[in-house]
């Protein structure tokens, strides 16, 4: 079944789907749930303001990991290894700046889920 939170792939180019199996089945909102029950008094305390500049940080881990596994690159196993966490680090740092404000990431993904909610790609 197609995963109706991805956008339409494209037919033109043949590639194999490079997503791995899932390894441990969780929700979103376990996850969310989980990310409030660990973290949550220290995140309300740190406040949106210092806990988005940590998101920031973990986006720019994201980012460098993301260079060094890049096209023309050839990553170490530890490298490679890396850009997983640093994927699962960014959505943690996510879900906690949802939590902070109330944000029921699993209600949210309705705008991706509900068929023409969005529509389009970009280049
Ligand atoms: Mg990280």
């Amino acid at each position: 079944m197609a995963d109706p939170t991805r956008p339409p792939a494209d037919r033109s180019q043949p590639s194999p789907d490079p997503r791995p199996a899932p390894v441990a089945p969780i929700t979103v909102r376990e996850f969310q749930d989980l990310i409030f029950e660990r973290y949550y008094p220290t995140d309300s305390k740190r406040g949106a303001a210092g806990t988005f500049l940590l998101f920031m940080e973990e986006v720019g881990e994201l980012a460098t990991s993301l260079h060094e596994c890049g096209p023309g690159k050839t990553p170490t196993p530890a490298q490679r290894a890396n850009l997983g966490e640093e994927f699962v680090d960014v959505f943690a740092w996510l879900a906690t700046l949802a939590n902070i404000h109330g944000v029921d990431l699993t209600a949210e993904l309705k705008k991706y889920t509900t068929p023409g909610k969005v529509t389009g790609t970009k280049d």
